[in-house]
Order: structure tokens, then C-alpha cells, then sequence
């Protein structure tokens, strides 16, 4: 349920129903807006009368939100969150692109990558130490070492890290990564969602390849729910019929995820093509459509990359393509502006 106060509600008559709420066992989020504060109610609200809320003389309206996701929920909270990362601000209307290899391979190679990253225009490095592989028998990563890795690019570059965090057991080694990263395969273990909720890092959560909106925004309200608002949502295809993708990139996604949440959106069209060649195009299709972010996979050498070397962009096609989704980002987002004028104006 969410309360929309009156723009002058009065502090003691605020406190007061606040202190109702709590006696019912509900917990209050306030979001406090440019006009209006909107309270949302988590907890069993089909107790609570709505008609004797909607009386009240500081109510301006009570609705009741049928999404069983609650803090994540943009009704909850009508302006965007956005995440702060080093130099990055994720969801303020600026486009961050986070890039690096798949895996890191050495020290050698993700400080050159990271170099090479961020003077193309990215302002956060990514790089898997501890990966989910299909097979066995594939690399699984360098682990600790990685991390350690990724620390001595950050050094160099000043580039904070993405990483991801396969298990529970891998947590106290990310204490000095920036910001972790669930991948599509632990979208919905809700056990190391919980763990991330309860630590103060953002958490960049893929969406499993099978998932549905709904379940993804489940899986960062788990997070949230744990305390952790800092959830930044990855778009990095799906799962369906068409084999010759490695992935089918859900571009509804992103203006469906946008009415939905308040949480920043990015994009993966690495994963979510599988091709090098594809990765331009899905990218810009993605800034087109509103993302606030990507995470692009460059490597220095494709051709031995440990990992996903098929799907990787050598540095100089990444700063090629940096430069162009700059130009698109700024277009877009003034066609954006215009749209929503007219949509106003109807
Ligand atoms: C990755 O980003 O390295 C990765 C494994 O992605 P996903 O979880 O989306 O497959
Ligand atoms: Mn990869």
C-alpha cells in the first residue's frame, strides 16, 4: 500500500499515524519527492482500513500496489535511485560503461585492459576471478588471485571493480571490491541474495536466463528486503528458440523495467550476443532505449582469451563504439525529454 501525503502535512500528525503503522506491525519506507512524500507500507496490510487512511486530514491518497515486490517498486519510490561508484553515478540520466575481460587472466592483462578502458570514457572495470563456467573442465577462474589482480588495476586506473561472487563462502575475499556481481545463474539463490542485502556494497544483479520481470525484481527486492538499496539491474538476454544468438537480448526490457522500478538499468551485449559484431548494434539498440548503463566484455586478444573470447571487442573497437554511444546517449536522451513534453501535452 502506498500513503500520498498532502504537501503540508503537519509533523506531529505525520508522527502520529507513523506510530499507528508501527503498533500494526507495518514498516514505513518515506520517499520525499520534489512535491509529495509517499509513504509504502510493507508488511500483512490487508488489515489495515483504507478508507480511515484516506480520511485522515494529511492523506491525499492511499492506494493499495498489487506487485508483490514492495522497495523495489517505482510506485514506492517515483524518483530514480542512483548509485554512486567512484566517478560513476548510475541511474542520474548519464550513461556509465563498465568494461573489461570476461575473466582476468593475469596481472599483465587486466591492468593493460583496464588502461585501455578507461581511456576510451569507462569509468568502471569489469573482470571475473571466480567464474561460472557450463563445463568442468573450462577455466574456472583465477580466484583470489583474480581479485587480487583486479586490485592492481584499480591501483594503476583509479577504476573501481566489478566482480562476480559465485557463493557464500566467497564473501569475505570481496570486501575490497566496488561492486558485486550476481551473475544470470544465481539470479535466484536467495540465500547469497540475502547475504549481498546485508552488506553495504551495490550489487549488480543479471537476470537469469529464464527469469521474468517479475521474478528478477523479486530477486533484488530480496536483496533490498535485507537491507541493501543499491541494486543495479543487468539486462543480458534470455533464453528462447532462436539458436544462432547466444542469447535473445530482451530489448522491451528496458522501458518495461523502467515504468516498473526506480532501480538503475544496464545492459550486457556481450552475453547477450555471444558475437563480437553483434555488440555495437545491441548496444546502441540499448542506449536508444533508455539504459543507464552497459557492461561491454573487451579483451586485448581475443583470439587466446581464456573466456569468451568470440563475444570479447579488442580496446580499439571499444573506443570506437565508447565515442558513439556518447553521441547516442546525449540524442537520446533529448529525444526522450521531447517525448515525454508531448506525452504532457496531450
Ligand atoms: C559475466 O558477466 O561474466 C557472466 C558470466 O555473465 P552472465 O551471468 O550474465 O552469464
Ligand atoms: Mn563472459
Amino acid at each position: 500500500m502506498i500513503v500520498i501525503l498532502k504537501p503540508n502535512a503537519k509533523r506531529e500528525q505525520l508522527d502520529g499515524l507513523l506510530d499507528w503503522l508501527h503498533s500494526k506491525d507495518i514498516t514505513v519506507h518515506s520517499s520525499v519527492g520534489a512535491n509529495h512524500t509517499i509513504l509504502g507500507l510493507v508488511g500483512d496490510t490487508s488489515r489495515l482500513d483504507i478508507d480511515l487512511i484516506a480520511a485522515l486530514d494529511i492523506v491525499e491518497d492511499v492506494k493499495r500496489v498489487q506487485e508483490p515486490y514492495k522497495k523495489a517498486n517505482r510506485k514506492f519510490h517515483p524518483e530514480p535511485t542512483v548509485v554512486t561508484v567512484g566517478d560513476a553515478r548510475i541511474g542520474d540520466g548519464s550513461l556509465t560503461l563498465i568494461a573489461g575481460p570476461c575473466s582476468v587472466e593475469s596481472e599483465e592483462q587486466v591492468v593493460a585492459i583496464a588502461k585501455a578502458v578507461k581511456a576510451a570514457g569507462a569509468t568502471m572495470l569489469r573482470g571475473g576471478a571466480f567464474k561460472p563456467r557450463t563445463s568442468p573442465y573450462s577455466f574456472q577462474g583465477l580466484g583470489e588471485k583474480g581479485l587480487e589482480f583486479l586490485k592492481a588495476a584499480r591501483a594503476e586506473t583509479g577504476l573501481p571493480i566489478v566482480t562476480e561472487l559465485m557463493d557464500l563462502t566467497q564473501l569475505p575475499h570481496f570486501k575490497d571490491v566496488d561492486v558485486i556481481q550476481i551473475g544470470a545463474r544465481n539470479m535466484q539463490n536467495f540465500d547469497l541474495l540475502k547475504a549481498v542485502g546485508r552488506q553495504e556494497k551495490p550489487v549488480l544483479l543479471k537476470r537469469g536466463m529464464s527469469a521474468t520481470y517479475e521474478e528478477w525484481l523479486m530477486s533484488a527486492e530480496y536483496i533490498m528486503a535485507s537491507g541493501n538499496e543499491q541494486v543495479i539491474l543487468c539486462e543480458r538476454g534470455i533464453r528462447t528458440f532462436e539458436t544462432n544468438t547466444r542469447n535473445t537480448f530482451d530489448i522491451s526490457a528496458i522501458p518495461v523495467l523502467r515504468q516498473l522500478t526506480h532501480l538503475p538499468i544496464v545492459a550486457d551485449p556481450s552475453h547477450a550476443s555471444g558475437r563480437s559484431s553483434l555488440v555495437a548494434p545491441l548496444a546502441m539498440a540499448a542506449v536508444a532505449a533508455g539504459v543507464d548503463g552497459l557492461e561491454i566484455e573487451v579483451h586485448n586478444d581475443p583470439a587466446h582469451a581464456l573466456c569468451d573470447g568470440p563475444q570479447s571487442l579488442r580496446p580499439e573497437v571499444f573506443e570506437s563504439l565508447a565515442q558513439k554511444l556518447f553521441r547516442l546517449h546525449d540524442c537520446a536522451a533529448e529525444l526522450a525529454e521531447d517525448t515525454r513534453e508531448e506525452g504532457q501535452a496531450k
